[in-house]
Order: C-alpha cells, then structure tokens, then sequence
C-alpha cells in the first residue's frame, strides 16, 4: 500500500524573494567568452582514478559511475558533509564528467532516508512540459504529419524545464548541512582543472558527433576540430566551471531568473543550428516564466512490502515505484526462491510484463490524471493480475492492463484491452547511491534523457538541455494517461529505490536504462532477495527486461545462459541494443548495503559503462 502527498517546496521562488530582500543585486551578464577546452594527453593536469567496482568498510560510502565525481562525495564525507551534501557534490561532480547523462539542463527524482525520523522522502525534480506548450507541438505544422522520434529528439521542442539544479537546492534546504555554494565548489575545480578522457566519454561524444555537429555550440564544447576528444587528453568545462560559479554566487536564482533564464529559453525557441545543419530541430516552447515558476515537489515515496522487507521507491511522476511495486506484490505471491533457474525467470518475466500493462494504462502525471496509486500497489490487486501467470507458459505479449481501481483479489479480475507497449532503452542517465556516518542515505537518479540530451548547448555556459518530452507519447490520446500537456511533467521510469527491514536500511539502489531501469531494478531486488546473490553478483548478473512485449529484451550474456530453457515456456528474445550507442547493455546500477554493525557494502558496476566507482569513508581489512 502506498500514500502519496505531494507538496511543493518554493525553493526557487523562494530564493528569488530572499535575494530581494537582502537587497543582492539582480543576476549580471556572465562572460560569454569562456572557452572550453581539452589539452593535449601530454598536459599533466590529472590521472586516471581507479575504478573501484566494490567496497567494503564504514563511516559512509558513496558510488556512482564515476571515480572523480565518488571521490568528490567521499571527500564531503571525510570532512564532515552528511549523504545530501554528498549527494549533491557528486551530482553536481557528474555534471562535469557525464555531461551526456545528466546536468543542470536536465531533472530528475532524489529519495532519502533520514536516519533520525526513520522516515523516506523524496523530491520530484522532473522537467515540465512549458505551459504554453499546444497538444499537437509533436506535428510538423510543415506537413501536418508527427516529427519522427528522431526529429524529436535534437529539438527545442522536446526540452522541459530543467529541475536538477532545484533539486539540489531543495534537498539541501531541507536536509542538509552546507549550502549549495560548498556543494558545487569541488565540481567547479573539477571542470576547470579538466578530468582525463576515458573510453566511454570518447565514445559516448562518437556516438553524438552528428547531432552536435548541427549546433555551433554543442560542437564548440564538445568537438574541437570536428573530432570526439581523444581517450587520455584532458577535458576542461571552463564554462560550466563559470555557470557553477555564478550559480553558487547568487543561488538558483541565477538560473531560474534574469540573464541565463532568458538565454536558456532563447536557445529552446530558436534553437542555435549550424548554417548546413541538416537535422530540423523544431522550436520549443520554454519561457522565462516557466523557468521562474518552476517547482520542485516533495512527497511521500512509494511503498510495498516484499518478504519482509519495506521497499520504497518514487511516486509518479515516475513510473518507477509503482511499477517496481507491483511487481514485486505480484512475485510475493509465488515461493519464487525455492524455484530452479526456469521457474523463477518465468514468473520475474512474466510479473514485469504485467506491471507494465498496468504502467502504460495508468499511470502519467497525477496533476493532470487520476493515477489509482493505491490500487495498483495493493496486495488485492497483484493476487488478481498474479493469477495471469501460467507457471508452465509465458501469456502472448502484450498483456492486458487489470483493473485497478476496483479490485477484489480473486481470479476472475477484469481487463483491459491489451495495449502494444513501447520497447525503447537507452544507456544515459545515471544513479548515484551515498550513506553517511549518522546513517541517512540517498539514491538519487539525474538525466538529461537521450545520451547527449537535446544535442543543444545553451551557448557558452557549459551544459546540454534535456529532450525529456520525448518522454510523454509521441501521438496524442485522449485516453493516455502520458498525453502531452502543458505544465504536465512526462512519465519517468526512473526508480530510486530504498529497501528498509526493521524500519533500518537494508538497500539503496537505482539505474539509468529508459524503461530497463524499472526491469534492472526489479531484476536486482529479485536477485538478492529471492535468488541468493550477494550484491555484487546481483548487480553483475546479465539482464532480461520484459516491458509487455512480444520479445523479451536481454543481454547477450542472458539469452545464451538463460534462453533455450525459457524458450521452453515460450519467451523469445531480442539483444538489448541502445539504437544511439549501439551498446548491448542494460543499466548502469549502484547500490549500497547495509550490513551488521555499520558495515557497509557499496558495489557500482563492473563492466558495464566502462565499470564504476564505489568507495567507503574507512575501508574493512
Ligand atoms: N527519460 C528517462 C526516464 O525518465 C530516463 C532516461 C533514460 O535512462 O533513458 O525514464
């Protein structure tokens, strides 16, 4: 069962009238001069960080897919930061040195366990459709045809208004110790002093060449001469680093109001193409006032219980833990752990395609839509859509929503009409987990959506925008919960997960991925509760994601360990392949564990992403 209160947090209205009030001036022009740059690989003005993939020890922990941006938060911790401060750092780290995955031009959603009240909260930072938005800014008024979803995606017309940097400032307002001028010192020294350039990063500005070429801008940034960065050179943000610094000068508002609020919104209404840009780019909607009324929303987390343990997860606007929670009632309801290989991913296949009916009937943001939230979590509701799974056959895809706004448990529930489900993934976006020393811990997951965003650079000041809105359905339904509408925010299926047991942490968890984060986070919960795995393995176990559709879609590793026995149960498969990076990977996790006596485990990926970065405060022997 889950309750949800949103509550919205004024922070950036809030710090605009406390500016005022302290008589600072209004933001100034900053100098739209600085360069970014990369150096030479002979230039020593870094070295590689060691990726770390696990660690085990005490006093906090943090881990993230990143070595710079974990050290960053470890070093908040050291001297005396708690989770949020650290939190942020790394955010603010990962800005920096995942500027394809996350930043200031994108949103996303923070859950926190706050170890004195023994409560989860979280903070819904997603992007906003403008107001001004029309239902058809999705059709070519050229052609009176929909933009194709590439179209969409390097666009002006699919950026929402950004909510990362409210989110950092909102959560340390509420609980945090520094201020968000001390969280974002190290990030700024980072993008001025550069980071050196791995294989994912090089990679990763590869895969996007194309698109930043279009604008001057992004080209600029992040294609001197033409060309991705090389793999060892230094890559230095200085104007992020300028950004950064004015931000922590005068607060949000420098973002959200006054100089940067109009350029950002400048850049959406007439995005910044190249004179021979090909792509077209369509024109947005952002205003200035969308920016200055944007708003954070506080509110309480989901919640299902699953074997004894409380796991708490994102409320919509996410479609994350209600989805995760379904899935997880629906598995509760079979004895899962004592089943062999087949069995077990037979019903994990079988129960997240059910959830994702349900997902695609109901749920989109409940400020424009009714989202029967406590139906679909209720333990009635999954004994209904449980008696869906034939333990020998898989159902023939997709399967159709339930009902759940009125349920009564037993097998005869009524249904929908099935409904095709869409089947995009992608690698961007990415999660951070922290714990600290007084025993509060965050998962935060940040993205600007597409790897590389909208592909527009808010010129010279350092950062991508999102393209969020491709989030919302591409065609227009009345009957669609996830129809575009203005001020709306679009689906997410970002899942930041906490798992409780005995009202104490037991698990922290989260993934970057599209839809696969909801399948990699369930997958990972399934595998260390149900399945056996410690961590690590749980974490490093090749994955499956079955989002109601005719194909499940699955790593490499999985089809040819797990395939021929559940295409016994009629599964078929595809390869997991990310159509911009042609990666057959799914997710990019972290998580932290909470062990006996304040031991902490703290596992990031091994392989995937090119591997990640989990550290400790004080290392076990
Ligand atoms: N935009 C996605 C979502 O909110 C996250 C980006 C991704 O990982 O694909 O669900």
């Amino acid at each position: 069962m889950s309750q949800v209160r949103r509550q919205l947090v004024a922070g950036v209205a809030a710090t605009a009238t406390a500016l005022a009030g302290l008589g600072l001036a209004a933001p100034s022009s900053a100098s739209a001069t600085s360069r970014s740059e990369r150096s030479p690989a002979s230039e020593r003005v870094g070295r590689y960080e060691t990726k770390t993939p696990t660690s085990r020890g005490y006093g906090g922990a943090v881990t993230s897919v990143d070595p710079e941006a974990s050290r960053i938060g470890l070093r908040v911790l050291r001297r005396g930061g708690n989770a949020v401060d650290a939190a942020v750092a790394t955010a603010a780290a990962l800005g920096v040195t995942e500027p394809y995955s996350a930043g200031i031009g994108g949103g996303g959603y923070f859950v926190y366990y706050n170890a004195r009240t023994g409560k989860v909260r979280t903070l819904d930072g997603r992007e906003t459709a403008p107001r001004g938005m029309p239902r058809d800014a999705f059709v070519d008024p050229g052609t009176d045809q929909p933009y194709s979803f590439s179209d969409l995606v390097s666009s002006g017309v699919s950026v929402g208004t950004p909510g990362t940097l409210a989110t950092w400032h909102s959560a340390l307002r509420l609980w945090g110790k520094s201020r968000l001028r001390k969280a974002l010192a190290p990030a700024t020294r980072l993008a001025r002093r550069g980071f050196i350039v791995d294989s994912t990063f090089a990679e990763q500005t590869e895969d996007n060449r194309e698109r930043f070429d279009q604008f001057p801008a992004t080209r600029r940034l992040f294609l001197r001469d033409g060309q991705a960065p090389k793999v060892g050179s230094v890559f230095r943000n200085r104007d992020l680093a300028a950004t950064y610094d004015r931000i922590a000068r005068r607060g949000p508002a420098a973002f959200y109001r006054g100089r940067l609020a109009r350029q950002i919104s400048r850049t959406v209404q007439n995005p910044p193409k190249s004179s021979n840009a090909t792509l077209p780019a369509p024109a947005g909607y952002l205003t200035p006032r969308d920016l200055a009324r944007y708003q954070v929303l506080r509110q309480r987390p989901t919640r299902v219980s699953f074997r004894g343990y409380d796991v708490y997860g994102m409320a919509p606007s996410s479609s994350g833990g209600s989805t995760v929670g379904e899935a997880l009632n629906i598995l509760e309801r079979f004895p899962v752990g004592s089943m062999g290989d087949g069995d077990a991913l037979h019903h994990y296949l079988e129960a997240s395609a059910l959830a994702f009916a349900d997902r695609g009937a109901y749920l989109g943001d409940p400020a424009y839509v009714d989202v029967p939230l406590r139906g679909l979590l209720a333990d009635g509701f999954a004994a209904e859509r449980a008696c869906r799974i034939d333990p020998d056959h898989a159902a023939s895809k997709p399967v159709p929503a339930g009902d759940a706004r009125s349920h009564d448990g037993r097998c005869d529930e009524a249904s929908r009409t099935a409904e095709p489900q869409e089947d995009t993934e992608n690698i961007s976006t990415t999660n951070l987990t922290v714990a600290d020393r007084w025993g509060n811990v965050v998962d935060y997951t940040l993205t600007i959506e597409q790897t590389g965003g909208s592909a527009m650079t808010v010129p010279g000041r350092g950062f991508l925008l999102n393209n969020e809105l491709t989030d919302f359905s591409t065609e227009w339904k009345a009957e669609d919960p996830n129809r575009l509408q203005g001020g709306k925010r679009p689906r997410s299926s970002m899942s930041p997960t906490i798992v409780l047991r005995n009202g104490k942490p037991f698990l922290a968890l989260g993934s970057p991925g599209g839809s696969t984060i909801i399948t990699t986070v369930l997958q990972m919960l399934f595998n260390r509760i149900d399945r056996g795995m410690d961590l690590q393995q749980a974490i490093a176990a090749p994955r499956a994601a079955q989002r109601n559709t005719a194909k499940v879609t699955a790593e490499p590793e999985f089809i040819s360990a797990y395939g021929p026995l559940l295409e016994g149960y009629g599964h078929s498969f595809q390869s997991a392949g990310d159509a911009f990076t042609s990666k057959s990977q799914i997710g990019a996790a972290t998580a932290i564990e909470f062990g006996p006596r304040g031991q902490l485990t703290a596992v990031s990926e091994p392989v995937r992403r090119g591997g990640g970065s989990a550290l400790v405060v004080r290392r076990s022997r």
